[in-house]
């Protein structure tokens, strides 16, 4: 896909934005956050631009599924952190606030104060099963 010439992660991508580079191979960069949740969270970027993970291809998604992994692993070998979150937003309402596919790697620490749960919902008599069955009956077969 053409890059949109806006966006900041295509910028980074060219070399026209510089960046703390963590890893790097012909499909993908990871960068450090610049504003890190803990220090050491980094982006998993494709290089080609694709705006969230409905448009990337299966492909291209188990190739940075791959390297978020490899890049997990160095960051609890290097940074001794005692858990790592993964985080992908897709949309606004999600928190995607860059338009370009990427991963969050946020290490995490036992006594970090950091949440991600709300109050959980509670299904009602049957909604559980027509929730998953009308998930299940859009899946692309
Ligand atoms: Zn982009």
């Amino acid at each position: 896909m053409v890059s949109d010439g806006g966006c900041i992660f295509c910028k980074i991508v060219n070399g026209e934005i510089p960046s703390s580079k963590v890893y790097e191979d012909e499909d993908a960069l990871v960068i450090l956050d610049i504003s890190p949740i803990n220090k050491g969270h980094s982006l998993v970027l494709s290089k080609e631009h694709y705006k969230d993970i409905y448009d990337t291809p299966e492909e291209l998604l188990l190739k940075l599924a791959g390297i978020t992994k490899k890049v997990s692993l160095a960051t609890k070998k290097s940074l001794a952190c005692d858990g790592i979150n993964i985080v992908q937003n897709n949309e606004r309402p999600s928190g995607q606030l860059v338009f370009h596919i990427h991963f969050h790697i946020i290490p995490r620490f036992s006594h970090d104060g950091i949440r991600f749960d709300t109050n959980r919902k509670k299904y009602e008599g049957t909604e559980m099963k027509e929730f998953a069955e009308k998930i299940n009956i859009s899946i692309q077969k």
